[in-house]
């Protein structure tokens, strides 16, 4: 039987069936101060022997990036902005840890001893970064599904020049990489990840126009940034993670679904040509899928939340609402439509989101920038060549740029 990781390897992208070798990583944590960030220090303080810290990055929150860097021995810590830089400095005095600023110096943070990168920023201001890691020949352990959803062609190839392996961090796709073991993608049938239906799961449109975004920020079952929380609450984050789960697995759209599951429990399922659906069930807890990310082909000892099936009275499962919730819808469309509706929705609905999480744009509206957006890029004149991570950022900056005067139009400004 050919091993997964030679199939998808042949779609440019080695997963986490490439096995990575028990022992030492030299990590380098991306956005270390936040969720993703934060938990993942969180596993690696539990075997410091095994994953040294080289690097820690953040944008600018100064104070918590030196007690973290502090906290993991890290060599160097490095923030985004550089207005940051003089706390951080200061922060870190007499600690021996090298502070750093501004693009340039997360780039280069990306380089040997370093073998391994946490992916752990939000949105495409990790695009870079990421790139440079699959470029890089090294393990990127992938949080960050923004970036894979601008521009997966390119992962996918530098990838396959490089020899690096992508890992996914995100527990639906931990889920069915671990439910895939070592299959022939042609026994596989189906994949599913399910989909929590976030805090507004049963809310009518109406009710929904009075979300506001602290209401939007609370999870029923996960703990997340910001960004993510309002993504899960208009499902967006459903439909970025399926065109992130066609960029990872060798499956086209058609194979590919999503079921609301609201005790977050089962997190993908892979369904097999005799009729097995082989699931994977944790608790929702972010550490895992990291740990099974760092770790695999082995397991770590993790004290992770565990499993009680006794505890739980029952497993549901349902159909998404895409009346209710239409960025899935908008997202399928994207993913059906190419590389280049990807880049748009993910940019536009960035930029819708911050605007939201700033209250200056309804939730409801979410959704409806980033359809406009879309809409106005299809007809209009664009950059329709994304050959080059420039093309990428260019193309993403316009889509911005878009999606602003169109979120400013929703406000009547
Ligand atoms: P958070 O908002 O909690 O953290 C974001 C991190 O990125 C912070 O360290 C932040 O630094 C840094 N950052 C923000 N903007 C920039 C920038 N312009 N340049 C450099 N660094 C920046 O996000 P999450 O941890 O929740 O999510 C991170 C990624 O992981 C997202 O893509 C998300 O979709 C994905 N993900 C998250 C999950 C979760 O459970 N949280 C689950 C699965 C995927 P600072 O603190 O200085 O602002």
């Amino acid at each position: 039987m050919m091993p997964m990781a030679q199939a998808l390897s042949v779609d440019g992208i080695e997963t986490l069936n490439t096995a990575v070798a028990p022992g030492e990583r030299r990590l380098a944590i991306l956005g270390a101060t936040g969720t993703i960030g934060r938990n993942t220090i969180d596993v690696i303080s539990c075997f410091p022997d095994r994953f040294p810290v080289e690097v820690v990055t953040a944008n600018r929150n100064a104070a918590q990036l030196a007690k973290l860097a502090r906290a993991v021995g890290a060599k160097r810590a490095i923030v985004a902005d550089d207005a940051a830089y003089a706390a951080l400095k200061s922060y870190l005095a007499g600690s021996g840890i090298v502070p750093e600023a501004g693009a340039a110096a997360m780039c280069d943070a990306i380089s040997a001893p370093v073998d391994t990168v946490m992916a752990g920023i939000v949105g495409t201001a990790g695009l870079e970064t990421a790139y440079r890691a699959a470029s890089s020949g090294m393990t990127l352990a992938l949080a960050n599904k923004e970036c894979l959803v601008a521009a997966a062609p390119l992962f996918r190839a530098a990838a396959e020049r490089s020899g690096a392996s992508i890992v996914p961090i995100d527990s639906e796709h931990s889920a069915v990489f671990q439910a895939l073991a070592r299959a022939e993608p042609e026994m596989v049938e189906s994949v599913t990840l399910t989909a929590s239906g976030g805090p507004f799961r049963t809310w009518s449109r109406a009710q929904m126009a009075t979300v506001t975004p602290r209401m939007a920020v609370q999870h029923p079952n996960w703990s997340m940034g910001a960004k993510i929380s309002v993504d899960s609450a208009t499902l967006m984050n459903k439909g970025l993670e399926l065109i992130e789960a066609a960029a990872l697995f060798p499956f086209a759209a058609d194979r590919l679904s999503v079921l609301i599951h609201p005790q977050s429990i089962v997190h993908g399922l892979v369904g097999y040509r005799d009729g097995s659906v082989i699931a994977q069930l944790s608790a929702p807890d972010m550490r895992i899928p990291i740990a099974v990310g760092l770790a695999w082909p082995n397991r770590l000892d993790l004290p992770s939340k565990r499993l009680d099936l006794s505890d739980l009275a029952r497993l549901d499962f349902d159909e998404p609402d895409r009346e209710r919730f239409p960025a899935l819808r908008l997202a399928e469309s994207a993913l059906a439509q190419g590389p280049l509706h990807c880049l748009v929705l993910n940019a536009a609905n960035e930029v819708a989101v911050d605007h939201f999480l700033r209250a200056k744009l309804p939730f409801l509206k979410i959704a409806e920038v980033v359809a406009e957006v879309l809409e106005r890029f299809d007809s209009g004149a664009s950059i329709k060549d994304l050959s080059t991570i420039s093309d990428v950022l260019n193309t993403d900056e316009n889509v911005r740029k878009l999606a602003g005067d169109v979120c400013r139009r929703f406000l009547g400004a």
